[in-house]
């Protein structure tokens, strides 16, 4: 167990370090980012910042010299920069969890090997292999680069056999996977956290909107489908994180479809669409994320309120901030981002109750 006064190193420097580093300061934890932007939203309430690129050997160094424990916020840092760090400090969570997650092909294979369901789906390496991909999965489907998407980023849709050339081209040409388009009725997601002793607490789930491909509501309770197939997707979930002696925060998204939850994808992280337990838990997924990566026990994550709504302040909404600033029944969270583009994540409002 880390003693309150040690430092945490975060690799990566976006909100959920900022909401990291804000957590572990409220437990006496200080932090040290690590990333290659300057002026992060993370680094702004951070002790320290090194600003280098994930790949640089010498600032990897440094960095595990100068902190007591690793963990991060952005999961697709290279392997090698998280197995260096590794040497010479512990990094939670660790490869084996990075490793899948990093890959959704490796994902969909992990999960699946667990006993869950995710689309249909087939490995498209090459062009020729996304017309055996069509024949495989059937149309319309999605094709998804397996690494480094998300958002809705690094992903094309595929109607018609007749999108091929242009899916193929809009992802980059890139390694991926083609995804049978599921026919589903909501999206909730499953927000765990798995302390090093082993134990495991979860969250009540959300039911998730996605705009564009991009986050824009979070809420409690869910509708009566997403009630009805929660606890299946925890226990999977939960099997998902002890298979990969996960330490920390594991988000894993599904769909509700009317035969079952269906797996879409994990995140070895704490994630936007947990926001909401910063106000609506008892804990929220940054502190038990905290406590997990010192060796703290777990705290509980009982509700506070019968109805939690998170919404997401995406580019020009967080224009409204006077108004929302002189709401009382919003919590508002601004992540200090000096610049309002289209699709990027500025802040986010939690309400509780009616
Ligand atoms: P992802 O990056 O995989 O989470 O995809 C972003 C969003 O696209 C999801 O939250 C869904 O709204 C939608 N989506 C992704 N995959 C599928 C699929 N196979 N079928 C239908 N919708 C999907």
């Amino acid at each position: 167990m880390l003693k309150p006064g040690s430092t945490i190193g975060i690799l990566g420097g976006g909100q959920l370090g900022r909401m990291l580093a804000l957590a572990a300061a409220e437990l006496g934890y200080r932090c040290h980012i690590f990333a290659p932007e300057a002026d992060t939203p993370a680094s702004e309430v951070a002790a320290v910042t090194t600003r280098a690129d994930y790949g640089d050997a010498a600032a990897l160094k440094a960095f595990a010299a100068a902190v007591d424990v690793v963990t991060l916020e952005w999961e697709n840092v290279d392997r090698e920069a998280v197995r260096q760090l590794a040497a010479h400090v512990p990094v939670h969570p660790g490869a084996h969890s990075l490793e899948v997650a990093q890959d959704r092909m490796a994902e969909k294979q992990f999960v699946e090997w667990l006993g869950g369901r995710t689309a249909t789906w087939a490995q498209v390496d090459n062009r020729e292999a996304l017309d055996a991909a069509i024949a495989k999965v059937g149309l319309p489907a999605i094709l998804k680069t397996r690494r480094f998407g998300y958002d809705g980023k690094g992903q094309a849709r595929l109607m018609t056999a007749a999108d091929a050339d242009a899916a193929w081209e809009a992802i980059g040409g890139q390694p991926a996977i083609l995804e049978g388009f599921v026919n589903f009725a909501h999206e909730f997601s499953v927000i765990l956290c798995r302390g090093q002793d082993g134990s495991i607490v979860d969250w009540p789930v959300p039911v998730n909107l996605h705009k564009g491909g991009i986050l824009a509501t979070s809420t409690l309770p869910p509708p009566a489908l997403v009630r009805a197939q929660a606890a299946e997707a925890v226990q999977l979930a939960r099997t998902v994180a002890e298979k990969l002696g996960h330490v920390g925060v594991l988000t894993c998204e599904f769909f509700a479809c009317k035969d079952g939850p269906r797996f879409n994808e994990m995140a070895p992280r704490v994630h936007n669409s947990g926001h909401w337990t910063i106000e609506g838990s008892a804990t929220s997924q940054f502190e038990n994320h905290v406590r997990a990566v010192v060796g703290l026990p777990l705290r509980p994550t009982t509700l506070m309120s019968a109805r939690i709504e998170m919404t997401n302040l995406i580019g020009d909404d967080v224009a409204d901030w006077p108004r929302l600033m002189a709401d009382p029944t919003a919590h508002v969270h601004l992540y200090g981002k000096a610049e309002a583009r289209p699709g990027r994540k500025m802040g986010h409002v939690t309400r509780l109750g009616k």
